[in-house]
């Protein structure tokens, strides 16, 4: 069994909440400690019962709380090395820190964590795939294109947490500049809610239950938008489909075998 929230999603901050009921971890923490904090008593959480935070790349709005966060609560910090040194100035001073290389898994008490790269431009990024008990869940968000290799890692998840960033007619008439709608659209960028469609098509199975999209923007897309996009992928299929949100602590899921 593993239980999953999204804490929040978005260019403004982001974390994921994933325990099995013996270990507790957050995959980033891209908001101030406070907010983190009040967002996990949504649903009765204690920061201190989380045993780790397990950062995917550097920007901001995946490492913002991860300092305060491992600080405060005595968290463990697990980035890799290469991410690690160019946030480390931005994440402080941490007692427990851990390094990951992408492509071995490591274990965090009994959650198994596969940490698999990414196309988008940091200096490491990576998505993930957890496991315990036989339950598997995959991440994939902040990604430009959704490779083979992608693909490959998140087949077989009971639940997954997909990039739905932007519509692309939305992205294109919108208000951004120039050079920041190529960024967002390059392979080094976000997935659009088409991409995301195709890439969750390829992944339908009968284990499949759950698909969270993630990292909506707030300019270039809506949650009813990305929803209708991505839903005619699981057509016939019973996973259920949300959106997460950037404002709002999603609901606390729990995926079966
Ligand atoms: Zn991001
Ligand atoms: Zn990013």
């Amino acid at each position: 069994m593993l239980q999953i929230c999204a804490l929040a999603s978005g260019s403004k901050g982001n974390a994921l909440y994933v325990s099995d009921g013996t270990t507790s971890i957050l995959l980033d923490a891209g908001f101030s400690g406070k907010e983190l904090e009040s967002r996990l008593s949504v649903h009765g959480i204690n920061p201190k019962s989380i045993d780790a935070v397990i950062v995917s790349h550097e920007h901001s709005d995946h490492i913002k709380g991860v300092g305060i966060l491992a600080r405060r609560f005595g968290l463990a910090a697990i980035i890799s090395q290469k991410t690690y040194s160019c946030c480390s100035d931005s994440l402080g001073r941490i007692d427990n820190l851990r390094h990951f290389s992408a492509g071995k898994t490591f274990a965090v008490g009994s959650l198994n964590v596969h940490p698999f790269p990414t196309s988008h431009d940091a200096a490491d990024p990576v998505g993930f795939t957890i496991e315990s008990g036989g339950v598997k869940m995959g991440i994939a968000t902040d990604l430009g294109v959704p490779t083979a290799a992608v693909a490959h890692h998140l087949s077989g998840c009971c639940a997954l947490v997909v990039e739905a960033n932007h519509d692309i007619k939305m992205l294109e008439d919108g208000p951004y500049p120039w050079h920041l709608k190529q960024r967002v659209k390059s392979r080094l960028g976000h997935l659009s809610n088409e991409a995301c469609r195709d890439l969750v098509a390829g992944l339908v199975h009968k284990g499949l239950t759950h698909v969270i999209l993630g990292h909506l923007s707030e300019t270039n897309n809506r949650p009813e938008t990305a929803l209708n996009a991505v839903a005619p992928a699981l057509n016939g299929h019973g996973a259920k489909l949300f959106a997460a949100h950037q404002s709002l602590c999603g609901d606390m899921l729990t995926i079966c075998l």
